[in-house]
């Protein structure tokens, strides 16, 4: 968080050099583990202005926990020992946005797409009738929703929540560069 304040501020201190790569080249120690969505305004180590090695980062479309997702998470939280986990929505977010229409319309996409939207699914349908913003409130409740599954997430989440892992729910305004906690 501190990071994304100086990214925010337009105070960034990291700059990725080739001397840092080839440190890194024997063996890495992320610090947090990001599941992030795969939109190019997302880009995960510059918003939090962090180094190459900092943060074990997983994205797709519409960051939720897929299978393949929670592989990658579990590897960082029990082989690597990254002690943190967010799942980092973000406004305006497409994969979202198709989950609410599909709610609200019933039109599928076409292709592998209807994943995403069955994946996102219950978090749209969670804010149908709530006041506000529709595509904004699931936004939040996606990456709340993600959070809690892998909270949830036996056994390997689950022991190291035990063992004083933290997982956490955040959303990244586009306009704005700032991270918020849920
Ligand atoms: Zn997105």
């Amino acid at each position: 968080m501190e990071g994304n304040a100086r990214f925010v501020a337009g105070n960034p201190l990291c700059r990725p050099t080739i001397a840092q790569v080839r440190e890194l080249a024997s063996g890495q120690s992320p610090f947090a583990t990001v599941l992030a969505c795969a939109d190019s305004r997302v880009p995960v180590e510059t918003l939090f202005d962090h180094d190459p090695g900092d943060i074990f980062v997983v994205r797709l479309a519409g960051n939720f926990v897929s299978d393949a997702a929670l592989a990658s998470i579990e590897y960082a939280t029990a082989v690597l020992k990254s002690p943190l986990v967010m799942v980092l929505g973000h406004t305006s977010c497409g994969a979202v946005q198709a989950a609410v229409e599909y709610a609200r319309t019933g039109i599928k996409l076409p292709g592998h797409m209807h994943m995403l939207v069955d994946a996102i699914l219950p978090a749209a349908k969670a804010c149908e009738h709530q006041p506000g913003d529709w595509w904004g409130n699931a936004v939040v409740e996606n990456a709340r929703l993600n959070a809690r599954t892998l909270r949830e997430s036996k056994p390997v989440m689950t022991q190291a929540l035990e063992n004083g892992h933290q997982i956490v729910g955040a959303v990244y305004d586009l306009s704005t560069g700032k991270v918020s906690l849920l």
